[in-house]
């Protein structure tokens, strides 16, 4: 039987984090993008509420709650702040190759430190000359006796200057191209690692994106991800976990975009009429709403899926390439609707349109998820 309902715990899952958005995010959301200063208070109190670290088993000291569950929390938080969701959310990205790969030493280990205090972790797979094409990595892990000493160096990393451990995507055997990748878990603290300054970026300025060094990085085989060779089969089966997340972030935007754009067509008077009476403009309004609607049963069901066991990349590419797409739109549309003041940072909706880009860009671009998309139906027919 189909049910579009929420359970009682997820309405109270909802209603926490939107109340967080109202009380503790959207005051300080300006702060955050005119400065770049990292959300350290807010991470620290959503920490304590148990807004992160959500998807992490009991057994390491988190919720163990479902992906559909970290959706329905993540649409709330980008509601209030896509920049300060990014940066609360880099746990989920960066914890989800442990949970797909790790064993159980490597689980109480890394996921127990980010139930244990408030901390972060970042997933550091993107190089300055690869991004898309993963197999383009130049990163090399060399065994050292039972070591492996890690050198290369990764580009626009979520969190990296506040995380404590990093997943890396390294070669052990360059000639096998993407079967002879490996993933290591990396203590931030390990000699031979520099973390760059941090990227000034067009939107979502709250979180912390660097590049990082690692320079004869020496890291222990009880480090290593699976064996050898697992490293890219992980690094994308993660992207199932949290690409839902993503898209339910990019509805979080959108949403909020159509609630300023539809106050300020009731409000904003031309031609002896209000704005939302002109159809032009009340139709654009209706289109965010279709859009932001499927965009959301496209997310519920990726997540959905997954938490029942099954096989989402698929639905996880639809979701995460429609809710961006349609964020952009939506919140291009809001700017539009508002006008000239859509334009300045006197209203919220700018800061809306550029943090909305970051959605068709990050966790594979819009481009790679119909690359998957089509592999999906070729493939497989
Ligand atoms: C703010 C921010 C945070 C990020 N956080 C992380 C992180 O935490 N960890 C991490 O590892 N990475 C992170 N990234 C990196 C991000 O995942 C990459 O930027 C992204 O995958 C694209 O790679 P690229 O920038 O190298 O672009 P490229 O791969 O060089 O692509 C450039 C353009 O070409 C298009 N393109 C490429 N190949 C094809 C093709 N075959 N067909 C059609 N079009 C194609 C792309 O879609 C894109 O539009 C982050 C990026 C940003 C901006």
């Amino acid at each position: 039987m189909l049910d579009f309902s929420l359970s009682d715990e997820q309405t109270q899952l909802q209603e926490l984090a939107r109340d967080f958005a109202r009380n503790e995010i959207i005051p300080s959301a300006a702060h955050h993008d005119k400065t770049g200063e990292y959300p350290h208070a807010i991470a620290e109190k959503a920490w304590k509420l148990g807004l992160i670290n959500t998807h992490i088993d009991q057994a390491y000291g988190g919720l163990g709650l479902g992906v559909l569950d970290a959706c329905i929390i993540a649409e709330e938080i980008a509601y209030g702040c896509s920049g300060i969701a990014t940066a609360l959310e880099g746990n989920s990205l960066a914890s989800a190759p442990v949970i797909v790969a790790g064993s159980e030493e490597q689980k109480k280990e890394f996921l127990g430190q980010l139930t244990e205090k408030p901390c972060f972790a970042a997933y550091c797979v993107t190089e300055p000359g690869a991004g898309s094409d993963v197999t383009g990595i130049q990163t090399i892990a060399k065994k050292s006796g039972s070591d492996y000493l890690i050198t290369g160096s990764k580009m626009w990393i979520t969190n990296a200057g506040v995380a404590d451990w990093y997943f890396v995507l390294a070669y052990t055997d360059p000639s096998l191209k993407h079967k002879g990748m490996t993933g290591f878990l990396v203590p931030s603290k390990t000699p031979g690692i520099t973390v760059g300054k941090k990227e000034w970026n067009m939107g979502q300025r709250a979180s912390d994106t660097r590049g990082i060094t690692f320079e004869n990085v020496r890291i222990p085989e009880k480090y290593r991800l699976g064996k050898d060779g697992d490293g890219f089969k992980i690094a994308m089966k993660a992207f199932d976990h949290t690409r839902p997340v993503i898209g339910a972030g990019a509805v979080g935007v959108a949403r909020r975009a159509m609630e300023e754009a539809t106050k300020y067509a009731m409000e904003r008077k031309t031609f002896g009429q209000s704005l939302a009476s002109h159809q032009a403009i009340s139709f654009m309004i209706a289109d965010m709403l279709k859009d932001i609607e499927a965009a959301r049963l496209l997310v519920y069901r990726s997540g959905w899926l997954i938490d029942r066991g099954e096989r989402n990349t698929r639905a996880a590419a639809i979701a995460k390439v429609f809710a961006s797409d349609m964020v952009m739109r939506v919140t291009t549309d809001a700017v539009q609707i508002l006008g000239g003041y859509g334009y300045s940072q006197e209203y919220p909706v700018e800061k809306l349109m550029r943090d909305a880009k970051l959605y068709q860009i990050y966790e594979g671009t819009s481009q790679i998820q119909r690359l998957i998309i089509s592999k999906e139906i070729f493939d497989r027919a």
